[in-house]
């Protein structure tokens, strides 16, 4: 009876935003649950694990006068309270005033159209899921950025380090490249924050890269993911971070229609081809060049925060690393992505981007060779 209220009066707000990590809950829930959009999910996982004791701390005393808060506010309250679920020893987000309102602050950095200055847009390579290649490039161009670049080549990199380090750890090593994973074990599993591989994420990488190359330019990473705004926000690379739906509003408003478009503009810089099946599901560890380091068995990739938690609760202890990301089916289950196709179906536009730019004629100047990394460290700090 509770949590049918509590649903009616989540219903009610008719919330559309999405929140980080909801797509890996919205696989558990009915479909007339499933249906209601992403915001709550997250909602009712509160009720639905803690039952209403985690939802109560994240939002006051009293859920119905959290909801009231909400109403104001109600996806900047949303994204406080998924994180505080992901924080769920301690809920101490949520007894932090001061920590809600930094986070709110974080989600509330927006780009202001017309971009005033030179803007450089770094994007994840499960753009292929949303949006037409290549026009997405010009579309981007069209809105304002100056530089457009691919996520790519900051992969490679940080897979180079992935190498070294698999190479020489005698632990069980977790990629670190989802920010999703790190949140949920160090706020649910801090045992394994040792484990945690102590390289920056594709983006940051990406990000040290083109800060090097473009100094002046503002970075904006382009992404389905809402952890990357905090992730974003705490480096001082990344200026802005934006996902697939807020850009498909920008391109509404902006009124960039796509079928105009004829242009066969390519990114600025940075291919790299390999690395584009890093937003699927074992993307990292079948572009890591293991193969002389682990064999197979000492592999596991897991995807869902459901089978992450599977995994760290009663670990294989044959496992040296743990390939995890925190959506179904990786970054192209992402929360912000928009598509009508199902995972398999999404993984093989991946893979046909990938097959299809292994042909194209990318010039030398654009593509990403290490020269262009030299001198930059891409360990976390
Ligand atoms: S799997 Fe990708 S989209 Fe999902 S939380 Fe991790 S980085 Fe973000």
């Amino acid at each position: 009876m509770f949590k049918q209220t509590l649903l009616n009066t989540i219903f009610d707000y008719n919330f559309e935003k999405s929140c980080p990590g909801s797509s890996a809950w919205i696989e558990h829930l009915p479909s007339n649950v499933r249906n209601q959009g992403s915001l709550t999910v997250n909602l009712l996982l509160g009720v639905k694990t803690a039952g209403g004791r985690r939802f109560k701390s994240c939002l006051g005393h009293n859920p119905f006068q959290g909801y009231a808060k909400m109403s104001k506010c109600c996806h900047l309250r949303a994204f406080s309270c998924a994180l505080n679920l992901l924080n769920a020893r301690t809920s101490r987000l949520s007894r932090s005033g001061a920590q809600k309102i930094k986070i709110e602050k974080m989600v509330k950095k927006k780009l202001k159209f017309p971009l005033k200055g030179k803007y450089l847009v770094m994007l994840a390579p499960s753009f292929v899921v949303c949006f037409p290649y290549p026009e997405i490039i010009l579309a981007l161009k069209k809105i304002g950025f100056d530089k457009v670049v691919e996520l790519t080549f900051g992969a490679k990199m940080v897979n180079r380090e992935y190498h070294s380090l698999l190479e020489n750890s005698k632990e069980l090593v977790i990629s670190s490249v989802c920010p999703g994973v790190v949140e949920t074990i160090k706020s649910s599993f801090p045992r394994y924050k040792k484990n945690i591989a102590n390289i920056d994420s594709p983006m940051i990488a990406t990000a040290k890269i083109c800060k090097k190359t473009y100094p002046k330019h503002k970075i904006v990473f382009i992404s389905p993911c809402d952890f990357k705004k905090i992730e974003a926000k705490q480096s001082k690379y990344v200026d802005f971070a934006v996902n697939y739906k807020e850009l498909n509003e920008i391109f509404s408003e902006q009124k960039i229609d796509f079928s105009k478009f004829k242009s066969k503009e390519t990114f600025d810089r940075f291919y790299n081809d390999y690395t584009k099946v890093y937003p699927i599901s074992g993307g990292l560890s079948a572009t890591v060049h293991s193969k002389k380091i682990l064999n197979k068995k000492e592999i596991k990739v897991v995807d869902s925060v459901l089978n992450l938690k599977k995994f760290l609760k009663s670990p294989d202890k044959n496992i040296k690393f743990l390939d995890a990301t925190f959506c179904k089916g990786s970054c192209i289950g992402g929360p912000a992505v928009f598509s009508p196709l199902n995972i398999t179906q999404r993984k093989k536009k991946i893979l046909e981007y990938l097959e299809k730019s292994k042909h194209e004629n990318i010039s030398e100047s654009k593509k990403g060779v290490i020269s262009k990394a030299k001198g930059i460290s891409f360990i976390r700090r």
